[in-house]
């Protein structure tokens, strides 16, 4: 699949419904690796562009994963920017939402990881009623060293076709890379806060919103705290300006 670097990240180019169709492809293909992908965003992106030990090796995790998204309409500004080909986003929330109704069809089974216990627990009441022929099972995302052994072990026994991990950006990502081949799950994805969202405690923002690109404003306005957390995309902007300056001038 076609790629597009930025700020050294290199996203996957690709409509939604090819990389939808990709990850279809691999979830069902159990003989081969386990894979994972990376939805990004602007603060994943920034993130992983500093010199401290901890972004490097958070990069060189984003460099091993088999796909990453463009998560935000921030990516896809970045993009234009540098004059690139990325056109529409491809979030985590739809792509989850789009392989737990493809594992629901094939009767596959998914794991959720993550989440305060009562969001971990609604959330799995919620998909087993709305995607009956899936086999969901779960583990709240609150555990000590000790507590881990536990939940991996959880996940081994129970196989999933598809693990989702909402640990937040970079915990998940480390968890996934870290266990990628001991769990052996033939598709991982970091989802952020999605387990929330599915649980029903936290509504994700109107349609038109999500249409038009302003999804990050109604989060803004429902979760004042982020404000810190969203000041990164004038940054990550910036930075991508600069890049692009940098390459006229050379
Ligand atoms: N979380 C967790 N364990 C932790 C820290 C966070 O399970 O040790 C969960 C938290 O409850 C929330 C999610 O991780 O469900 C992170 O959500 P956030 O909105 O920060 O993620 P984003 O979607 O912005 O990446």
């Amino acid at each position: 699949m076609e790629q597009q670097y930025i700020k050294g990240i290199p996203f996957c180019s690709s409509k939604y419904n090819e990389v939808i169709n990709q990850l279809k492809d691999w979830l069902s293909d159990k003989r081969e690796k386990p894979r994972f992908i990376v939805t990004a965003n602007p603060e994943i992106v920034m993130s992983a562009k500093e010199t401290s030990a901890q972004s490097v090796h958070f990069k060189n995790i984003l460099l091993s994963a088999d796909l990453i998204t463009a998560d935000g309409i921030g990516v896809i500004i970045g993009s234009k920017i540098l004059n690139g080909q990325l056109k529409e986003r491809v979030t985590g929330a739809d792509l989850t939402h789009d392989l737990i109704d493809y594992c629901n069809q094939n009767r596959y089974r998914v794991f959720l990881f993550g989440a305060a216990p009562e969001n971990n627990e609604k959330a799995i009441e919620n998909l087993q009623t709305r995607f009956p022929h899936a086999i969901f099972q779960g583990r709240h995302g609150f555990v000590d060293k000790e507590q881990m052994e536990e939940v991996k072990a959880q996940i081994k026994q129970f196989q999933p076709n598809l693990l989702l991990v909402g640990l937040g950006s970079p915990k998940q990502e480390m968890f996934i890379y870290d266990n990628l081949q001991e769990l052996n799950v033939p598709l991982s994805i970091g989802i952020g806060g999605m387990i929330d969202i599915l649980s029903g405690n936290v509504k994700r923002a109107p349609k038109v919103m999500r249409d038009t690109g302003t999804e990050w404003l109604y989060r803004l306005i429902t979760q004042p705290k982020r404000i810190k957390r969203q000041l990164i995309l004038p940054k990550f902007l910036l930075s991508v300006l600069a890049e692009r300056v940098r390459k006229i001038t050379n």
